[in-house]
């Protein structure tokens, strides 16, 4: 199969004509880490060829390894075993493999985790790329938004813990927000957060609809305050798959079969509070959720683009009435305007992309201006 990344002309113009300059001096911090971590570059042409290259690697991947798999993956399924523990579909386990060996599996984490220190906008287009392979292979490529929840919100400590790991591609994770009476609705999130005699935190209760919830870290939204109704009695916590993590079954669905949606029991499941108390929905699960919902928009932009081309290279063989029936102008317009809907989803994505990582980088940079006693006049 072709390289899913150099054979589209539209993600390579746009690649192109992005100001990924400067989203690369706001990542890079003016490109401080030159010379002190691998990889790290010395000015935005460097950073914009090192996008470039995995890109390319990643599309590599996609059209070789990925695709051909994906077909076996959605008959094959996943598989809950007596012991509890969930297996993936051959195809999935081989992937992540080499997810993890192309060291694209900490695509935002910073160097000096073991990440790539990527904007948002070039994982929006990687995860597209993989998407547009295997949608089901993306849920668990796509949920690097639990390491950067850790790294957003949580101590040191428990960044140290964690995000190597996930870097490394050795762990994956999942986001455990969902419960049978709470939905739409996370504030009233029942699964109840309580310490011990010293202070140590576990959890009690059921989660829903959880991908991946067969992953080793699990983020879970929990009620830490449990006089306290609403979002305010909530907290985010983070814990190991464990003897006390129970997978009760998997939800039998209509697509993407190669992503474990988890029913998980905790049963006084051990686990550590991330940052403070209170503060789980907001800001922490909504910071998470709006990185979720760009990846779900990438992988769309992915399926579609996968289908065009499904599409494009049937009208291109099926003859009617002597011609391709791409020739036939109701099938070409059809054709055309999936071509259009899927660029102008893509520029609304990438542009998307593109503003998240101009707050998350001048937000960071007045953090930092802060921190050094430099005034709000110095920090454009
Ligand atoms: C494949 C899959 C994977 C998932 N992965 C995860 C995961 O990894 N982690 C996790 O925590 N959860 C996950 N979920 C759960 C998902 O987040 C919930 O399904 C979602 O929040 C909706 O909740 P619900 O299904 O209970 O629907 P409900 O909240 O019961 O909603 C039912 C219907 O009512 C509508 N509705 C609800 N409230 C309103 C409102 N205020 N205004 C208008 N309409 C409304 C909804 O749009 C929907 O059509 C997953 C779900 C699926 C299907």
């Amino acid at each position: 199969m072709p390289n899913f990344y150099t054979d589209n002309d539209d993600i390579r113009f746009l690649f192109k004509h992005i100001d990924l300059g400067a989203l690369a001096k706001l990542c890079e911090e003016d490109f401080k880490f030159a010379g002190q971590f691998d990889y790290a570059p010395g000015d935005a042409g460097e950073a914009i060829q090192n996008y470039d290259m995995v890109l390319e690697s990643l599309g590599q991947l996609s059209g070789d390894f990925i695709a051909p798999r994906a077909e076996d993956v959605d008959n094959e399924g996943n598989a809950l075993n007596e012991d509890g523990t969930v297996s993936y579909a051959k195809g999935i386990q081989e992937s992540l493999e080499k997810l993890a060996k192309a060291e694209v599996m900490g695509f935002t984490l910073p160097y000096r985790f073991g990440g790539l220190n990527f904007p948002n906008l070039v994982y929006s287009m990687a995860i597209e790329i993989v998407s547009r392979a295997d949608a089901s292979l993306m849920n668990i490529f796509g949920l690097q938004g639990i390491a950067e929840t850790i790294n957003a919100f949580a101590s040191e400590e428990i960044k140290e813990q964690y995000l190597y790991d996930f870097a490394a591609g050795k762990v994956t994770g999942a986001m455990v927000l969902t419960e049978p009476d709470a939905g739409s609705d996370l504030q009233s999130v029942k699964l109840r957060a309580f310490t011990d005699d010293n202070g140590n935190w576990f959890l009690h209760g059921v989660k829903r609809f959880i991908t991946n919830g067969c992953g080793d870290v699990l983020l879970v939204l929990a009620r830490s305050e449990p006089d306290r109704a609403g979002g305010l009695g909530l907290s985010l916590f983070v814990c190991d798959r464990g003897p006390t993590v129970h997978i009760r079954r998997l939800e039998d669905k209509l697509g993407i079969h190669g992503s474990p949606t988890c029913e998980i029991f905790f049963d006084n499941t051990p686990c550590q509070i991330i940052g403070e108390r209170r503060r789980g929905l907001a800001p922490y699960v909504a910071s998470l959720m709006n990185g979720a919902r760009i990846g779900i928009a990438a992988q769309s932009v992915g399926i579609a683009e996968a289908a065009f081309h499904v599409a494009r290279d049937y009208a291109a063989t099926r003859y009617q009435f002597g011609v391709a029936i791409e020739r036939l102008p109701a099938v070409r317009d059809m054709l055309m305007d999936m071509k259009i809907d899927i660029e102008a989803g893509r520029a609304l994505l990438y542009e998307a992309s593109r503003v998240v990582d101009m707050e998350f980088g001048y937000n960071k940079r007045i953090r930092i201006q802060s921190a050094s006693g430099q005034g709000r006049g110095q920090a454009a």
